[in-house]
């Protein structure tokens, strides 16, 4: 029998409860001296070298070797090749997975809008897509076919005409499954070449690589880094943490399936952070003999562990409004509400990325196909951001149209607000347009 777990357990009315939770919120970001250094020089010679430095860096980083650019570059008539070679449950799921994130993403897709008063004065907003996306697909330690579809999908939902895809090619193997996901998806380009040196590429374009207006998908402290340093010069999706999930439960789930859903999240990686809130004491300790004997059974139970037993934690609350209290406070990515009645707790809560209702919807059927966006705001974010979605990728354009009697009603207020700031063209220009 392997050692046993050694998972916080708390109680959120214990004196030094609001300590603890700090410490296992706690999260550094993406800050690192010797990172940001590396990135900095190899952005500058992605900027003065161009596709010499993507061929050199991908031979450095990936262990893949290019005489030039055409060599890391796939066309669409390879995707389709790769459409064709994966197994066809494969295809059959990417394609249910692919039509449902479509589907749902078209209920986000905003429209322009105008009203016109009474002197005809028409004012509105115009939606417009950006005209070129960059999308980061991760592929140093492994490959994320879903990631495809929700980032590029929403894209060309928005009408993004042109989404050029990077993505590393460890030692140039390559997983059809991504480009698969790609074809599906509707991407454009595909080049394989990853990390910083794939989004300085995005950010500025090189000989063959596009420039994109934003960057969005997941990466390695790398990746993040360099999508920090070019923001500015185009626009990002976010900057992820680990990923997190909060279940709260009222102790009538089986244990073994709140002990899958809180592995789920921490076999993405060690720093991913799993916690449980019940009212239930004799649930919390059914949930930690789950977890201790289905561990043994996960192919990445070694990552599962060193998660659990540094960021995970059991947490006995008085009640399920306590619960929510304690969620809001927390703003995961992921919160399941594991409870006979989640609408019943739905309106009191406020801070999360993705809220998962009832004992049938695990986190898991997010993350893959359900529909909604599996990219959500990380690290208490949600307080202020929204997962990624069709607005990410459509800008807003504000339409002022003035009739001459419009002009001159607002020149008047114009002219007295300019003239308060000593801005006489301000004034001026305003003032012309005012009838006698
Ligand atoms: P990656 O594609 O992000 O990084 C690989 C690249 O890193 C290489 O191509 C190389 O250019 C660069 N690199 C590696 N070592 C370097 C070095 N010493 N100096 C300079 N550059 C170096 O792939 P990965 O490493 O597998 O990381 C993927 C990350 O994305 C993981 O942290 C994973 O958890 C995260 N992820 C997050 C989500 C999400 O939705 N939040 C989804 C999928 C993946």
């Amino acid at each position: 029998m392997s050692t046993p777990l050694k998972i916080a357990r708390l109680n959120a009315n214990q004196s030094d409860f609001a300590q603890h939770l700090d410490t296992l919120l706690a999260w550094e970001g993406v800050s690192d001296k010797a990172v940001n250094d590396r990135v900095e020089e190899i952005i500058a010679a992605v900027r003065s070298s161009g596709d010499a430095a993507l061929v050199e860096y991908t031979e450095r980083f990936d262990g893949l070797s290019a005489s030039n650019m055409a060599d890391l570059t796939l066309d669409r008539a390879r995707l389709e090749l790769a459409l064709e070679r994966i197994t066809p449950a494969q295809r059959s799921a990417l394609e249910v997975a692919a039509e449902r994130v479509r589907s749902y993403h078209e209920h986000q897709r905003q429209d322009s809008w105008r009203y016109t008063e009474a002197d005809g004065t028409v004012l509105g907003q115009k939606i417009t897509p950006l005209d070129r996306v960059g999308l980061y697909v991760p592929g140093g330690k492994a490959s994320y076919p879903s990631s495809v579809l929700m980032n590029a999908i929403p894209a060309k939902v928005a009408g993004v005409p042109e989404v050029v895809m990077v993505v590393p090619t460890p030692r140039g193997e390559i997983n059809e499954l991504v480009l698969a996901a790609a074809c599906l998806a509707g991407v454009d380009h595909v080049f394989t070449i990853g990390g910083a040196q794939a989004v300085a590429a995005l950010a500025y374009g090189t000989e063959t690589v596009p420039q994109v207006d934003k960057i969005v998908g997941p990466g390695n402290i790398y990746v993040a880094t360099a999508k920090r340093a070019v923001f500015g010069q185009v626009g990002i999706d976010m900057i992820a943490g680990p990923s997190e999930i909060l279940v709260v439960c009222d102790g009538q789930t089986d244990p073994d399936w709140i002990a899958m859903d809180l592995f789920s999240q921490a076999e993405h990686d060690e720093d991913a952070q799993s916690i449980l809130l019940s009212p239930d004491a004799d649930f919390l300790d059914a949930v930690e003999a789950s977890l201790n004997r289905l561990l043994g059974e996960l192919e990445r139970d070694a990552i599962v562990r060193v998660s659990l037993e540094n960021r995970g934690a059991l947490i006995k609350v008085d009640d399920l409004e306590q619960a929510c209290v304690l969620a809001n406070r927390i703003a995961p990515e992921h919160l399941e509400l594991s409870v006979a009645d989640p609408e019943a707790l739905l309106p009191q809560i406020r801070h999360a990325g993705a809220i998962f209702m009832g004992r049938f919807t695990p986190e898991a059927l997010g993350d893959y196909c359900a529909g909604p966006n599996h990219v959500l705001p990380t690290s208490g974010t949600a307080r202020f951001s929204s997962p990624l979605g069709v607005y990410d990728f459509q800008k807003r354009s504000s339409i002022i149209f003035c009739s001459p009697e419009g002009a001159s009603e607002l020149g008047k207020t114009a002219s007295v607000l300019a003239r308060g700031e000593s801005l006489t063209a301000h004034a001026r220009s305003a003032e012309y347009r005012i009838k006698n």
